[in-house]
Order: C-alpha cells, then sequence, then structure tokens
C-alpha cells in the first residue's frame, strides 16, 4: 500500500524531466498514474474509410499524410491543416490552437486520428480530438490508450509507464469490496478494472472497466463525505436554539402572506435542527422567487429569540443591501438590531458594527465577504446563513462558521441542482428544497429571437415601459479581453441612451463599478427613477424589483442555461405580466437547443436537467467526462445507478474502509482541487 505513494521519479522510464512533466499534469505518485485515465482510445480495429465518413459523430481513421499548413488567423488563433488520404478518398483535417504541430506532422507519415466531421462548412473538415503518429511500435495493439500531454511526454513513453506500472504495483492496490457484493451487483476486481481502462482488449472489457472505477470514484466520494466520519457524534457545546421570548411567533403572525406548504415544511425541518444537539448543515435549493429569504428572516428570528447572534453573508454587495433593507422591513417594530457590513462600509460606521457585534449589541450581521474578515467578532454566533452557495468556496462556509462556537449553519442557493448532483456534491448537507412557488405568480414568456430581430424586441419592451414598467437589458462582458467579440455594455449603453431609448431615462451597471455608485443605481431603478436598467451580469442573483417586467439578454448564446435561467429570474416578481426576450445568433446546434429549453420550460430543475443532458456524455470512443469538475469517470448522467449504489454501500461499508489509507489518498487529492475551485 506504501508503494503507492512512491514518487514516479524512481520509476523504470520516468527522471527528473518527466517528472517534472507529469507534476505538471497533477500526477505525483503511483496512485495518481493508476488513475490518470487515457482521454481517449484509438480503436485500430474500428476504422472509418474517408469516403464514407459520417458527419458529427466520432470516428476513427488511418491515412497519409499528404500535405501540411500553418495559419494564422487575424484573432490569433492557430490553425494547422493536413491533407489526409486513404483508399478511398482524400479529407483535410483541422487542429486547432496547436502551432507546434508543424513541427510534429509531416507529409509522407501515416497516422491514425479521432475526430468528428464538422457539417457547417461547404468542404468537409475533419475536427481533430486525438492523433497519433504510426510506426511499428504502435502497430502491436488493436486498442490503445490516448493520454493528455505535456512537455516532453509523448503516448509511447506514457504507455510503457503505465505497463511497468500495472506489471509492478498493481498487487499494491487496495480492494474494499468484497466478493459478494462484487457478485452481487455485477462489478469486476479493482486490479482487472484498472487493469482494463488502460488497455481494453475489447469494447466489453473497457465497458466493464468503466463501470467498476466510476463505481469506485463515487463509493470514495461519498465515504469523504464528513457524514460517515462523525455520524451520530453529538458535537461538544453546540448551539442548541430554545426560545426564550416570543419574537419568532410574533414575526410569524404578522407576514403580509400565507407560507406555502413548503415554505413551512422548509422551516419545520431548519427548527428541528436548530433545537437538536447536533450541528445543523443544511442546503435549503429554491429557485428564484420560491421565497428563501422569509424562510431565513423566521430562522434567524428563532435564533435571536434564542438568545444568539445570527451572521448572513452574501456574495455581492448588493445583495447585502437588499438583504439588509428586506430583514429590516421584517424585523421593524421589535427591538433586534440589525447591521450590514462590506467593503464600502466607512471606517467610523465599521468600528462601531465591528464594537457592537463583539459586545453583543448587534443580533444580526449581514454582509459580504467582509464578514469573514479577522477583526470580525461575535459575542454568541449561533446561525450563519450563506446566500448563494455557489459563490462561496466550502472554506469561506468554514471561515464564517469558524467565528462561533460550532454555530447552526444553513446555505442557501437558488441554483438548481439535479438530485444525483445534489446527492454527491453536497452529500454532507441535509437537503431542504421549495418546490413550488407562492401562489399567483405568472410564468414567465419567453422568446428566442435573432439579432436581426432587435429593433422587434426592443419596440416590444418599450410598449410595457410606456405602461410604466421597468426592463433588464443584459450584455454578457465588460471590458474583458473578448471585448471585440461582444457589445460592451457601455456600448450598448450609450446606444439605448441615446437613440433607441431616447425618451426614457436609462442606467448602466456592472461588477467593477464602486460600491456607493452600483447601490445609488439600484436605489433609482427600484424607486422607479431608471426605467431600463443595462446591466453586466452583476444582476443574475437575487436582486428583486416587481416592477420590472421586462428583461432582454443581448448575446444570449453565451450563457449557460442555468445561468440564463437565473438571469430570467429578475422578472415575473411582481403582478405584471413578464418576458424575456433572448437575443442570439445560435451557431451551434447545443446553443439553439438551450434557448428553446428556455422558451420551453419556466422550472429551474427541468433546465438543470435538460443542460446536463445537452452537455451530456462523451461518446465511447472520444471519451470526454463531463459532470463534477473532480469526478474523473463516473458521469452524473449515466451513473444514476452506481451513485445510488454508492450511496447504499457506503452506508454499509465496514468502518476499516472508511479508514483505509486509500481513502486518505483520495481526500487528499480531492482538498487539493476543491481548494482550486473555491480560489477561483
Ligand atoms: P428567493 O427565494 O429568490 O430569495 P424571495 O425570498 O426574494 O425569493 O421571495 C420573492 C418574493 O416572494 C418576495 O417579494 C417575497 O416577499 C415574496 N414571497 C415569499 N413568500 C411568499 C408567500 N408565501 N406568499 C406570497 N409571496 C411570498
Ligand atoms: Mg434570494
Amino acid at each position: 500500500m506504501e508503494n503507492l505513494l512512491k514518487e514516479l521519479q524512481y520509476i523504470k522510464g520516468v527522471g527528473p524531466k518527466r517528472n517534472q512533466d507529469l507534476q505538471k499534469l497533477d500526477v505525483h505518485n503511483i496512485f495518481d498514474l493508476l488513475w490518470f485515465l487515457p482521454r481517449a482510445y484509438f480503436n485500430r480495429a474500428n476504422l472509418s474509410a474517408i469516403r464514407d465518413l459520417p458527419l458529427d459523430t466520432s470516428v476513427n481513421l488511418q491515412a497519409r499524410v499528404l500535405s501540411t499548413a500553418h495559419n494564422r488567423t487575424n484573432r490569433g488563433f492557430h490553425i494547422f491543416k493536413a491533407r489526409l488520404e486513404d483508399n478511398t478518398g482524400v479529407i483535410t483535417a483541422v487542429w486547432f490552437n496547436q502551432p507546434f504541430l508543424a513541427n510534429v506532422i509531416k507529409s509522407g507519415q501515416e497516422i491514425l486520428v479521432t475526430g468528428k466531421v464538422d457539417s457547417r462548412y461547404r468542404d468537409l473538415q475533419l475536427h481533430v480530438s486525438a492523433y497519433e503518429i504510426l510506426d511499428d511500435d504502435t502497430i502491436e495493439f488493436n486498442i490503445v490508450p490516448v493520454y493528455p500531454l505535456s512537455g516532453s511526454l509523448n503516448q509511447k513513453n506514457l504507455r510503457k509507464m503505465m505497463h511497468f506500472v500495472l506489471q509492478n504495483y498493481l498487487a499494491d492496490y487496495p480492494e474494499i469490496l468484497s466478493p459478494d457484493i462484487r457478485n452481487k451487483y455485477g462489478l469486476i476486481d479493482i486490479h482487472t478494472a484498472l487493469q482494463h481502462i488502460h488497455f481494453p482488449e475489447s469494447a466489453e472489457t473497457y465497458l466493464q472497466a468503466r463501470k467498476r472505477l466510476a463505481f469506485e470514484e463515487l463509493l470514495l466520494f461519498q465515504l469523504s463525505l464528513d457524514k460517515y466520519h462523525t455520524q451520530g457524534q453529538p458535537a461538544e457545546n453546540c448551539a442548541i436554539h430554545r426560545e426564550k421570548t416570543d419574537l419568532y411567533r410574533q414575526l410569524r403572525l404578522k407576514l403580509p402572506f400565507v407560507l406555502t406548504d413548503d415554505q413551512d415544511k422548509v422551516l419545520q425541518e431548519i427548527s428541528a435542527d436548530m433545537e437538536s444537539d447536533r450541528v445543523m448543515n443544511r442546503l435549503l435549493q429554491g429557485d428564484v422567487g420560491a421565497g428563501k429569504t422569509v424562510v431565513a428572516a423566521l430562522a434567524m428570528a428563532k435564533a435571536v429569540a434564542s438568545g444568539y447572534q445570527a451572521a448572513l453573508m452574501a456574495p455581492t454587495e448588493i445583495l447585502a443591501q437588499q438583504h439588509f433593507e428586506a430583514i429590516q422591513k421584517f424585523f421593524a417594530g421589535s427591538e433586534v438590531v440589525i447591521a450590514c457590513l462590506t467593503g464600502g462600509t466607512p471606517l467610523a460606521e465599521r468600528r462601531l458594527i465591528l464594537q457592537a457585534t463583539l459586545s453583543g449589541e448587534i443580533n444580526i450581521l449581514l454582509g459580504t465577504h467582509a464578514l469573514i474578515q479577522e477583526q470580525v467578532e461575535f459575542n454568541n454566533l449561533g446561525l450563519v446563513i450563506i446566500d448563494e452557495q455557489h459563490r462561496f468556496g466550502v472554506r469561506q462556509r468554514a471561515m464564517l462558521s469558524q467565528k462561533g462556537e460550532n454555530p447552526d449553519v444553513l446555505v442557501m442557493t437558488a441554483t438548481p441542482i439535479p438530485r444525483t448532483l445534489a446527492l454527491t456534491a453536497y452529500g454532507d448537507l441535509d437537503l431542504s428544497v421549495i418546490h413550488k412557488l407562492p401562489p399567483g405568480r405568472k410564468a414567465v414568456k419567453t422568446r428566442y429571437l435573432s439579432r436581426s430581430s432587435r429593433n422587434q424586441a426592443y419596440d416590444f419592451a418599450r410598449q410595457l415601459i410606456k405602461l410604466g414598467q421597468q426592463a433588464y437589458v443584459v450584455c454578457p462582458l465588460v471590458e474583458e479581453s473578448e471585448k471585440q467579440d461582444l457589445q460592451a455594455a457601455i456600448t450598448l449603453y450609450e446606444e439605448l441612451r441615446n437613440s433607441i431609448y431616447a425618451e426614457f431615462s436609462v442606467g448602466l451597471i456592472y461588477g467593477r463599478m464602486k460600491t456607493g455608485e452600483k447601490e445609488m443605481i439600484m436605489q433609482r431603478f427600484k424607486s422607479g427613477e431608471i426605467q431600463v436598467l443595462v446591466s453586466t451580469t452583476v444582476i443574475e442573483v437575487g436582486v428583486d424589483v416587481p416592477n420590472a417586467s421586462v428583461i432582454i439578454i443581448e448575446h444570449a448564446e453565451r450563457f449557460g442555461l442555468s445561468q440564463l435561467h437565473q438571469l430570467r429570474g429578475r422578472v415575473g416578481r411582481g403582478s405584471h405580466q413578464s418576458y424575456c426576450i433572448l437575443l442570439a445568433d445560435a451557431r451551434t446546434e447545443e446553443a439553439k437547443r438551450r434557448l428553446k429549453a428556455m422558451e420551453k420550460s419556466n422550472d429551474g430543475f427541468e433546465l438543470a436537467n435538460e443542460d446536463l443532458a445537452i452537455r451530456g456524455p462523451g461518446d465511447f470512443w472520444g471519451v470526454r467526462q463531463h459532470g463534477l469538475q473532480d469526478l474523473k469517470i463516473a458521469s452524473l448522467i449515466r451513473d444514476i445507478d452506481l451513485i445510488r449504489l454508492s450511496i447504499e454501500i457506503a452506508g454499509h461499508l465496514k468502518p476499516e474502509y472508511i479508514q483505509s489509507p486509500i481513502m486518505d489518498l483520495y481526500i487528499k487529492n480531492k482538498f487539493k482541487q476543491s481548494n482550486e475551485i473555491a480560489r477561483n
């Protein structure tokens, strides 16, 4: 087992230079190398003829290089082309942004390529995803792995290394599953699986290997979650909320609306957690507009009534400010003291807030990342709420809760997470879901128009603005390197203000604007003084202006589905029928499908599933895995059954496996990655 930790430098055929190149690929020891999976395979038993290449499907072919050419576009992209010939015909193969290929691929060579024939151009082109120059060494195997490369590494030396490591170290790799379990669920043993994932003998053996390794990965993932290590152990000194005042009940009675059944249910789940002697770690999921804020406010009321302080952290200043206003309104008439701390809080005020938080005079502190600064100290923090979870890393969540003694933690997200993903990515959190929106909401009507119909879109919105309603216009990026491609927000703003909407008052808000300025613009939009708000995606999450009834999204093809859905959630918050207009020139099928999906559905969970389906599983020989960033082989779409199985088996596994060194290795790797994600 310790052998698996051995550094690769000392392995036959590696040496210091290749060792360095391997490290760049995040491969540091034998364990990493075994899990360094091929990104594709060449299956020489399965070659296509150039004459019969199907469109838009991944194909393998073997051909001679007739000639090559290297070009640079005026945008700076490198394009490398090779004319390829077999006994049936000729085709142009294309590689993007690999300028060094000119020194590698030369006419006269025999070459294997995997790729797709692109049907969009008049001249057929093969877009290459993997290639291999053939020489005598390569001819041995029918199916050969293709690995990601860096520096001096090439396919040949990687394959040799892999052979060597499989021969000499496979026996050291621990098997977690008993033969009983393997038989019961049709899983092969781990040694055969590792052997065959690198060197499959047939499609059949590859598939068996894939299944076992995907399962292994999901199981290790499950086992790495805290709940298997701390299960059933009540934390010492954790916050136990017992109400000493009437505050919670009073505020609940005073609500201007009746809570929906879902809100009621999640509130009960949260209350039960808060009252218990376990630390709450709960994810509250609810589509935009589902009414999470009032649930958060009531949870905070419960904390305050129990003698604790509560903190709520939001990802942007605008949201923090908005929560501040809503929470103040919610607690109006009570004696609860509420403050808001952001990067933009003036120094004198900041000092007062820090003092009053430490003394306990402030009951509820809201804010941005400013809350996790060292100087912020609480008197008795019992409840931590994180809004829009996906904007924060795991570490930031932990930093805020460390400011109390095991406070209860509630994280809220409007990002619809498909259930399979929630079970894996957020497996350490208990899940509460608000499925249904409050009654009386009208579904937002969504249309996708080509950008040539832009005027029509703006005319349509004009009618609504004339009726006293308000509009958002969203533009993807401002002052980024891709700005040539995009109609920057500033240009758009000028255009709207000076010509299209010269008769209205138009405002502009964008990410890098100063805090004070942003707040002022938001305030003026809320009050109705600004009728049309041009914005980058800063308005993406949470912003609540009920009188806004139309949102126009420029270059909608640039956004992912869940982002589009989030943006659409800015409208449809009041009593007006609301509209979302997507202006897009969708060039790919994928983009078209996304936009059509937006027209069809208003349901975030449905769209999230569709999103996964669109980005879908890679095809068999062009294995490109999607899903969780840190899953190497398991797929969240294809492997739902394996996910269920991993959860079931993790629950029954003997404790020694949970403590097994393989777990440590796995967890170490995982943390490396999630820290990187958190930093981004
Ligand atoms: P989100 O879940 O996106 O944070 P909010 O909490 O901002 O949603 O709620 C959206 C709007 O719905 C708010 O204006 C809020 O006052 C209102 N709301 C919340 N719960 C209800 C309810 N049960 N009935 C009617 N309106 C509600
Ligand atoms: Mg919200």
